[in-house]
């Protein structure tokens, strides 16, 4: 897992610019507490939806970046191990940005420190 950490670089562009210093944020699920994703939240304020780009990890999550989004065919983000759902897919209208959005109470939040943007 560590080694995961020391691979992620920031993104920066007019998203993160708009927003705010970026931070990475490690997600866990709020039952079973298994890992779920690392995230880059650009700027303040509490989170609501994880968008595609910002996912670092696991693979099949931060891959999905790759493909051309289709909210249909897209799956919901479960946690592995206990199944509960964390999120589900949606476009964020404003900016037509593929994302997740978040079942508040379903996962806690913890702060990865020390991370440079680069
Ligand atoms: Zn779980």
């Amino acid at each position: 897992m560590e080694d995961v950490l020391t691979k992620i670089k920031f993104k920066n562009d007019t998203y993160t610019k708009k927003r705010g210093t970026p931070a990475l944020l490690k997600m866990s699920c709020s039952i079973c507490e298994h890992i779920i994703m690392y995230y880059q939240k650009d700027g303040p304020g509490p989170l609501k939806r994880c968008y595609l780009d910002r996912i670092f990890y696991p693979e099949d999550l931060a891959k999905l970046q790759n493909y051309s989004f289709d909210k249909k065919n897209c799956p919901s983000v479960k946690c592995p191990q206990c199944k509960q759902l964390i999120g589900f897919p949606i476009i964020y209208e404003k900016e037509n940005r593929p994302a997740f959005k978040l079942v508040q109470g379903a996962f806690s939040l913890k702060k990865i420190p020390n991370k440079v943007c680069s």
